[in-house]
């Protein structure tokens, strides 16, 4: 442990599972005091009890990112027990798949775009005031190289993860024009083993096309280094934007996906066949 994040608060959202909790973990490793937030009541708890026997600072609090009264709640809880905030994720998110967006709901576009958007537009308003007291920060937001790219059965999932993008983007800016000392910037995964591809649901009925998507078989064709990648791969660039070596870095995207928004290569063995 290096303490490249000592003495900051940070608030992580989907802190309970997959990219959410390995960013939990490295920035308290890292010495930050870390309150992870999930409606997964069940890992939650999990984690942040595992870590505390570490030794680390972490707590946990339930929290659904789309309740903007919730929202009210958790980032007052964080100025009463710590007094500030330094560093924000955004990084609950959900994914839904369809085979054609003729079979996507309407119900189903508006609880993505929810958890999605809205809840990085909460994020954002509720946490800005506390950070802003206290001189500045830095605001991550996880969004996707869907949110650079079109993917076939996931447009409504593009959408919400290109709209992040500028989203932070244009906070960056409010935030240099004011000189409040808040920096923001997007994260953009690849394909990352997590527990997400397994609740992507891919199939409307009567497609026959259910069966969740295997990340580690579809990074071995899509992604150029041929391999998925892990959580702790995402959690490594959210440390460097979270800590002061980014300290010049605001409104930009962090790429992490293994080569596959650079372009794509022919494989040894595929081009001797
Ligand atoms: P995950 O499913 O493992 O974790 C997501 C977490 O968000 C879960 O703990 C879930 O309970 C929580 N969540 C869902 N709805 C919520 C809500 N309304 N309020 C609060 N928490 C909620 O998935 P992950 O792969 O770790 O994804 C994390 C982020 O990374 C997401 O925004 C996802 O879109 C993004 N991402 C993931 C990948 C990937 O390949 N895994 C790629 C690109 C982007």
């Amino acid at each position: 442990m290096l303490g490249r994040v000592q003495g900051k608060v940070a608030l992580v959202t989907g802190g309970a599972s997959g990219i959410g909790a390995a960013i939990v973990e490295l920035l308290s490793q890292e010495g930050a005091t870390v309150v992870a937030t999930d409606i997964n009541e069940m890992n939650g708890p999990e984690i942040v009890t595992r870590l505390k026997k570490a030794g680390r600072e972490v707590s946990f609090l339930v929290q659904d990112v789309t309740s903007e009264e919730r929202w009210i709640e958790v980032v007052a809880e964080i100025g009463k027990r710590h007094g500030r905030l330094d560093v924000m994720v955004s990084n609950a998110g959900i994914g839904i798949g369809v085979p054609s967006i003729v079979h996507m709901s309407l119900q189903d576009w508006r609880r993505q775009t929810a958890i999605n958007m809205d809840g990085v537009f909460l994020s954002v308003k509720h946490s800005l005031p506390l950070m802003r007291k206290h001189g500045g920060g830095s605001i991550i937001m996880m969004s996707s190289i869907a949110g650079l790219r079109g993917s076939a059965n996931l447009a409504g999932y593009s959408a919400t993860k290109g709209g992040v993008r500028l989203f932070a983007k244009s906070i960056a800016m409010e935030c240099a024009q004011v000189g409040d000392g808040i920096r923001v910037n997007s994260v953009h995964p690849g394909i990352i083993d997590t527990p997400i591809w397994g609740k992507i649901p891919t199939g409307a009925p009567g497609t026959g096309q259910n069966a969740p998507i295997g990340p580690e078989e579809r990074a071995r064709v899509v992604a150029p280094l041929g391999r998925a990648g892990q959580a702790i791969d995402i959690a490594q660039g959210v440390l460097y934007l979270a800590s002061d070596a980014s300290r010049y870095t605001t409104g930009t995207e962090l790429v992490i996906d293994g080569g596959i928004n650079a372009g794509g290569v022919v494989r040894a063995q595929a081009a001797a066949c």
